[in-house]
């Protein structure tokens, strides 16, 4: 059986939502290629009776291991390192030579920076941050924060806690550190390699899927399925030991039979990937023409490291006067049919490609709401149009949820349509 392991992320500021959970979904991730299933991730506000009562419950749940982030800065809301000492009973003392290594790092962080600190108050912090609690191993600092491997107490049972600070630059280039200490060793050993596949579908709805699961049950034997509906795609993630790779063949192969028109990625890779992928292999460029999501499928196929050897540029388009200046869209022929229209998309994806000299073009036109909407014109209407390659797919699609909702969503049709012109799809 695989090794279990709980992860405390701490903040209050993570609590709240201010800044959102990088640690967890990052350390759950690499526990996980080395063969450890993360049973919990628990979120705590900087409060130590918080952390304490968070730890008993992933020690008394039984996990291998217990991973902390945050809480190891030099001020005083940040406690992890003390309530971790206290709670596998090791008091913390200060290491006069961890101090020392820590004075040399803000020294030199202080001076690079031209800054003037009150020495006392300086070397309190630094002396908060050199706390070791008795026993505990340290992580040498990547900022100024060391890491901490603090065992359960001589006579004492329970997991091992790794403790983390929270920057994740900081975080990460430690781990690999952590991994290997002994003691976090003891604690995994006996751990099975636990592999994963992604499969994404397009236009199956969620029913069908678990339809076809409940069927074949009984060949699904080893496999952790879990799907998910995201932005319109179905994803399927499959969890299995390296013994039940064989089952995980058929079932990969079943979804292929299955779901021949809708299974876009075979091998996990995301839209973006393949859209990406599609324009490199072909020498293609891509230019977009935006109204109701404003840039931000330009966005998105920017985001991509080397994006600019397919993308070209993107128009925002958001009044009349634009559609007509930038994209070349007739306003005699908005005034005839509307700015939200299968026209006017079409004239967009003509007009991205023909000003910015692009091989494809995407028009985007449609009602993000929460007003603007009228019967025949329903906020969430959205008209899609690619052209290009010889070929113009239009598309019609009404999408549901908030206005950040429906651009969001927007973006992934837009996508989506992109990859069926490469495809060379037939129109529909
Ligand atoms: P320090 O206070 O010295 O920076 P620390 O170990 O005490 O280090 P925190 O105070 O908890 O870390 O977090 C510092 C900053 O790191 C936060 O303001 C936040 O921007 C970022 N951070 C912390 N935890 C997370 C997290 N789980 N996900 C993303 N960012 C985080
Ligand atoms: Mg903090």
């Amino acid at each position: 059986v695989a090794s279990r392991a709980g992860i405390v992320v701490t903040g209050t500021e993570v609590l709240t939502g201010r800044v959102s959970d990088r640690n967890g979904p990052w350390l759950a991730e690499q526990l996980r290629v080395t063969g450890v299933d993360v049973a919990q991730v628990v979120v705590v506000g900087d409060r130590p009776a918080d952390l304490q009562s968070a730890l008993g419950f992933l020690a008394g749940s039984g996990v291998d291991l217990i991973v902390t982030s945050g809480g190891l800065g030099p001020t005083a809301d940040d406690l992890t390192a003390e309530v971790v000492g206290a709670f596998q009973g090791r008091p913390s003392a200060v290491d006069p030579e961890l101090e020392r290594h820590i004075t040399g790092i803000v020294d030199r962080l202080t001076a690079g920076r031209g800054w003037h600190l009150d020495p006392e108050a300086t070397a309190a912090g630094t002396r908060k941050q050199a706390l070791v609690p008795a026993g505990a191993h340290v992580l040498a600092p990547v900022g100024t924060a060391p890491g901490l491997i603090v065992p359960p107490a001589e006579g004492r049972s329970g997991p091992p806690v790794v403790v983390l600070p929270g920057p994740p630059r900081e975080l990460q280039p430690m781990w690999p550190t952590a991994l290997t200490d002994p003691l976090v060793q003891a604690a995994l050993d006996g751990r099975a390699e636990l592999r994963q596949e992604t499969l994404r579908l397009w236009g199956t709805p969620e029913s069908e899927l678990a339809a076809t699961l409940r069927r074949h049950e009984q060949a699904l034997e080893g496999l952790e399925i879990t799907t998910c509906l995201r932005d319109g795609e179905l994803e399927i993630v499959t969890r299995f030991g390296a013994a039940a790779q064989p089952a995980y063949d058929r079932f990969a192969a079943l979804i292929a039979a299955s779901y021949p028109d809708t299974l876009f990625s075979p091998d996990g890779r995301t839209i973006d990937a393949l859209v990406a992928d599609e324009l490199l292999a072909g020498k293609l460029t891509i230019a977009t023409a935006e109204s109701c999501t404003a840039g931000l499928l330009a966005g998105r196929l920017t985001d991509r490291p080397g994006s600019s050897a397919y993308v070209l540029g993107g128009l925002v388009v958001y009044s009349n006067e634009a559609k007509a200046e930038l994209a070349g869209v007739p306003m005699a022929l908005i005034e005839r049919v509307g700015a939200v229209s299968a026209e006017v998309a079409e004239a967009l994806a003509r007009g991205a490609a023909a000003r910015l000299g692009a091989d494809i073009g995407v028009g985007i036109t449609g009602i993000a709401g929460p007003d603007g909407g009228t019967p025949d014109k329903p906020v969430g209407l959205v008209h899609f149009c690619v052209s290009g390659l010889g070929r113009t797919l239009p598309r019609r699609v009404r999408l549901p949820g908030s206005r950040a909702d429906v651009r969001k969503r927007a973006v992934v049709v837009a996508l989506h349509l992109v990859r069926e012109l490469l495809a060379g799809a037939p129109e529909g």
